[in-house]
């Protein structure tokens, strides 16, 4: 794993688009029954896994009881009969494979490259796959502008709450491409905030939470937006200008996923 962090002279780059293939289509499945321990619980369970070739350390997620809760790979035994009943699966592993250079912006790292860590990367570090068709959105088009909150409409309550999250750095990643911006936070669950964004004004915003109202992960994305905004206008303008596009990742989600659980590569600081 080559993974560099700093500040590197510019170099001219083709963009590349943010479309996202995920790694367990192509890695031939070596089966294996695996130890998985789930944090959230503080309890390792086994699962037979013919899916994916799985190793410790891996980030996954399985079906039954602890569908959609993450988990980490802890042992993984390839010499086994089991009686497959017995047994639930491991339904998806997380893609935690980062390469790219990432700058310094407060409490994330930012890339203004589509390729370094797409949404679609992320997606498989909070979200255990679903049916695409379970879900449906809808919005107006009115719109706000991210420098003066007054037209978001939110009870003080809620806008405490959101900016308790944002001090807490739950906004674990953030992407703006061109006008369409995206965010994952980390309340209970992990939750999912899309919006617009386009000359200074947010619009469209929803939330995966399903409240009906503006909630606390939303002033928290807006929050956190508004601040590395600032940071990339101070330190990285041209870069983001170049672009149209940037990602931040809370430094320690960063950590926690792409560093934690390798034991080769190396790091440049
Ligand atoms: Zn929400």
């Amino acid at each position: 794993m080559a993974f560099k962090i700093g500040f590197a002279a510019e170099q001219p780059q083709e963009q590349l688009s943010a479309t996202y293939t995920p790694p367990q289509q192509t890695a031939t499945p070596r089966r294996s029954v695996v130890q998985v321990m789930f944090p959230n619980r503080g309890n390792r369970l086994a699962y037979y896994n013919d899916q994916f070739d799985l190793h410790p350390g891996d980030i996954v997620f399985v079906d039954g009881k602890l569908e959609g809760q993450r988990g980490r790979v802890v042992e993984v035994s390839y010499n086994f009969k089991i009686k497959v009943s017995d047994y639930r699966r491991v339904v998806a592993v997380a893609d935690t494979d980062v390469h790219g250079q990432f700058y310094m912006a407060g409490s994330h790292f930012i890339t203004f490259d589509p390729a370094v860590l797409p949404r679609g990367k992320v997606e498989t570090w909070y979200m255990a796959p679903e049916n695409p068709d379970e879900y449906i959105s809808g919005c107006d088009d009115t719109g706000f502008l991210l420098e003066d909150l007054k037209g978001f409409q939110i009870s003080e309550m809620v806008a405490e709450r959101g900016r308790k999250y944002y001090l807490e750095n739950r906004v674990a990643y953030l992407s703006i491409d061109g006008t369409s911006g995206y965010a994952i936070v980390e309340g209970g669950n992990p939750y999912e905030v899309e919006f617009a964004y386009k000359d200074g004004e947010i619009s469209r915003l929803v939330c995966s939470c399903f409240c009906s109202y503006n909630c606390k992960h939303e002033v928290a994305v807006l929050m956190q937006l508004r601040e590395t905004l600032t940071l990339i206008e101070k330190n990285y303008g041209s870069k983001y200008k170049a672009g149209g596009y940037f990602a931040a990742v809370s430094k320690s989600v960063l950590f926690s996923m792409a560093i934690d659980s390798k034991t080769t590569g190396s790091f440049t600081l």
